[in-house]
C-alpha cells in the first residue's frame, strides 16, 4: 500500500527495496490512507478512541484477557472486550498485565529500542546536482531520501518530502522540505538537546557536507522526537520465542504491528499482521503462527549507524 512496485510488479525484483523506482504514494502522505480508515470504522459504527493510553491489561482466570484500563484526560476507565489486538510495545503490554512469572516480564522489560528525532527544514533549495534525466522542479535530485555514509556528521539519512509527493510542499518550484533522521537513544545527549540546538547542529552539518551552501536560506525548522522507532535485536530479544510461547496462551490477544511484534516491520508487514490476526479470528483458527511469521524472511533490512 505504502511502498508499492507498479509497472513490473511481475519482474524479477531487481533492486533493494529501499531502491525501487516507482511506488503508489498518497497525495498529502500516508497519513490519509489512516483518514480514511478511520472514517470508514466511524461510517460502520466503530468508535475510535483518542489520547486514551492503556495502562493495564487484565487477564482473568482462564487465560482470557478480560479487560484493559485506559488513562484519559478524565481519569482512568476499564474497557471489557471479547478480542484484544495489541500494536502497542510489547514491553508495555507485558507490564501492563497481572501475574506475569518474572522470568517473562525479564524478557519483556530487556527488550530494546532505538529512539529517533527527526529535524524538518525547509530551504529554498539544496546544492546538490541532478545528474540524471529524471526531470525535477528546479533542477531538485529526484531521491525521495538519501543514505549518509560520512562517519563524520551524526546524520543517518535524508528525505526529500518534495519527491514523496509535491503537493505536501507549498511550493514545489522555489522550496524544498527535506527530513533530516537521527538515530539516538532516549535520553543520551542528542535526545536531550534543546529544539534550537538539535536545528542548529543540522543545518551545521548539512553545510559541512555541501548538501547546502552557506548561502542557503532556511525559511523554516521543526524538530520532532519519537521514542521507540525501532524495536532492536538485542539484550533479551534472543529470548522472545518464550515470550511468544507465553503470551499465545490467551486466546483472544493477538499481538500485531511493528513494536506490537517487536519485529522490523514497515507499514505493509505491520498491516499483514492484523489481515492474519482478523482471518484467524473470523475462521475460528486457534494458531497465531501465521500472524507471527509475517517479515520472517529477513528480505527487508535497513541498518541504523
Ligand atoms: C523513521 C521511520 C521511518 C519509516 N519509514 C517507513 C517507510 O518509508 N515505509 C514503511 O512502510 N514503513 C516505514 N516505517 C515503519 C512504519 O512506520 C511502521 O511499520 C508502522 O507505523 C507500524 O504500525 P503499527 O500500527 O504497528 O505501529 P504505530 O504506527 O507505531 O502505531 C502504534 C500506536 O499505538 C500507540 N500506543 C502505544 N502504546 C500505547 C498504549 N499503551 N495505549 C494506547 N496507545 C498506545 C502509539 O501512540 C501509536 O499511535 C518507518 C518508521 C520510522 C520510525
Amino acid at each position: 500500500m505504502f511502498a508499492k512496485v507498479l509497472p513490473n510488479r511481475n519482474k524479477k525484483k531487481d533492486c533493494e527495496t529501499s531502491l525501487i523506482p516507482e511506488f503508489i504514494y498518497p497525495k498529502y502522505g500516508p497519513g490519509e490512507l489512516w483518514e480514511q480508515v478511520a472514517k470508514d470504522i466511524l461510517e460502520s459504527g466503530g468508535i475510535i478512541r483518542k489520547g486514551a493510553k492503556v495502562t493495564e491489561v487484565h487477564k482473568d482466570n482462564s487465560n482470557k484477557i478480560d479487560y484493559v484500563s485506559i488513562a484519559t484526560e478524565d481519569g482512568t476507565e476499564k474497557v471489557c472486550g471479547d478480542i484484544f489486538l495489541s500494536s502497542m510495545p510489547l514491553k508495555d503490554l507485558v507490564a501492563g498485565m497481572n501475574d506475569v512469572p518474572k522470568d517473562m516480564l525479564d524478557i519483556a522489560e530487556g527488550l530494546p529500542y532505538r529512539d529517533f528525532v527527526t529535524v524538518g527544514l525547509l530551504v529554498d533549495k539544496l546544492n546538490l546536482v541532478n545528474t540524471t534525466k529524471i526531470k525535477t522542479f528546479n533542477g531538485l535530485v529526484p531521491d525521495c531520501w538519501i543514505y549518509v555514509q560520512d562517519t563524520g556528521v551524526k546524520l543517518g539519512r535524508i528525505q526529500i518530502f518534495n519527491n514523496w509527493s509535491p503537493y505536501m510542499v507549498n511550493d514545489p518550484e522555489k522550496e524544498v522540505w527535506i527530513g533530516l533522521e537521527y538515530f539516538c537513544n532516549e535520553g543520551d545527549y542528542f535526545w536531550n538537546m534543546s529544539d534550537e540546538e538539535c536545528k542548529k547542529q543540522a543545518i551545521q552539518e548539512l553545510k559541512k557536507m555541501g548538501v547546502l551552501s552557506e548561502k542557503s536560506i532556511i525559511k523554516d525548522a521543526h524538530r520532532e522526537k519519537v521514542k521507540k522507532a525501532y524495536p532492536a535485536y538485542f539484550d533479551t530479544y534472543e529470548q522472545i520465542d518464550k515470550l511468544i510461547s507465553y503470551l499465545n496462551q490467551f486466546d483472544n490477544l493477538y499481538c500485531i504491528g511493528r513494536n506490537g511484534q517487536h519485529r522490523y516491520n514497515n507499514m505493509d508487514h505491520s498491516m499483514v499482521t492484523s489481515f492474519e490476526a482478523v482471518h484467524n479470528i473470523v475462521n475460528g483458527i486457534q494458531s497465531k503462527d501465521n500472524i507471527w511469521n509475517v517479515n520472517t524472511e529477513k528480505e527487508y533490512h535497513e541498518s541504523a549507524k
